[in-house]
């Protein structure tokens, strides 16, 4: 039987009640047919609580080992939790460390490499009918010290499992439901993408958006791995992502900058025209703006902070709600 991996971010697990939905939608899965594997995030912000724990403890020059010794502890809390809330709903389930999950990484304490997946323990609890529950964002090294892989590392652990296990899906559940033509607190009539390419994702996660940690996309995309972005708070499909997507404008990010604020618009083959659309439709808004870059995947204008979001609202009029949207 095939495999799924659902992994869910922190704010996902932030309590017991959101822990124990998790762990619902982690057997509304099985019951579609799947195998699920758990991938879990610290709660909430425990990864940064446990940092300022640490350097008031040890100071600046703390030694890097004890610090993931310390930051792996986040992750066990939470597959420990969702373990016994899969139980408690009736299923077998087992959680296990990155060591036990067979996550072998170098020892740079802090971001190391994932070496290889052993998952053979994974397949044996499966096998005997019992959920995982994998502690993501840490691994062993071959002195068998546990390492911690980055910030947002999480995203990296569930992407490696998806690969060794060739699970048919790595779902990522998050407090967000997917990639969306703009952020939707600031351009209200923004809308779910249904898809991104893994070349988009990657351009996102670039430009300073929030999406994946950019190491998991760029190892999903290397190997094919089929993601889906979605809600951990209601049931409708988010954003997949796959190796094509449809041509032209996809999405628009915004970041700030030192005092100015930079409007991405991220798809595939953006022209030179389009940038001297979006210019045009910035002066338009009354919006000083200039170019600022454009790859094949992306073009960016730069203007003053203050107008970063009146921008993105004049850009994502033009190229998504606009008459003669280009899509
Ligand atoms: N808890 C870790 C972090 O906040 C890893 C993760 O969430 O993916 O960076
Ligand atoms: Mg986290």
């Amino acid at each position: 039987m095939k495999t799924i991996i659902i992994k869910f971010g922190g704010s996902s697990l932030s309590n017991p009640g959101r822990i124990r939905r998790a762990a619902a939608m982690v057997l509304q899965e099985r019951r579609r047919g799947l195998r699920p594997v758990a991938v879990v995030s610290a709660p909430a912000d425990s990864t940064d609580d446990l940092l300022k724990l640490a350097a008031l403890a040890g100071g600046e020059k703390r030694s890097a080992r004890e610090t993931d010794a310390l930051l792996a502890a986040g992750e066990q809390f939470s597959a420990a939790l969702m373990a016994m809330a899969l139980e408690a709903e009736g299923a077998r389930a087992v959680s296990l460390t990155g060591a036990q999950a067979g996550i072998r990484t170098n020892s740079s304490f802090g971001a190391a490499e994932v070496l290889r997946a052993d998952v053979r323990r994974l397949r044996r609890e499966l096998a005997a009918g019992r959920i995982p529950v994998v502690a993501g964002f840490q691994g062993v090294s071959a002195a068998g010290d546990t390492t911690t892989l980055g910030r947002g590392g999480s995203d990296l652990t569930a992407v490696v499992l998806a690969g060794a296990l060739r699970s048919e899906l790595c779902e990522f559940r998050t407090d967000v439901k997917g990639v969306y033509t703009a952020h939707p607190a600031i351009v209200p009539d923004a809308r779910k993408l249904e898809q991104i390419s893994y070349a988009g994702l990657i351009a996102l996660a670039e430009l300073g958006a929030e999406v994946r940690q950019l190491r998991a996309v760029k190892y999903a995309a290397k190997r094919g791995i089929r993601l889906h972005l979605r809600s951990s708070f209601h049931d409708e499909p988010g954003t997949l992502v796959t190796a094509g997507a449809p041509a032209g404008p996809s999405c628009l990010s915004l970041k700030r900058a030192g005092g100015n604020a930079l409007v991405s618009l991220v798809g595939s083959g953006l022209s030179r025209e389009l940038q001297a659309e979006a210019l045009a439709a910035a002066k338009a808004a009354g919006l000083r703006a200039s170019a600022a870059g454009r790859g094949a995947r992306y073009l960016t204008l730069k203007t003053p902070a203050g107008s970063g979001e009146s921008l993105l609202r004049a850009l994502h009029e033009l190229f998504f709600s606009g008459q003669g949207a280009h899509h």
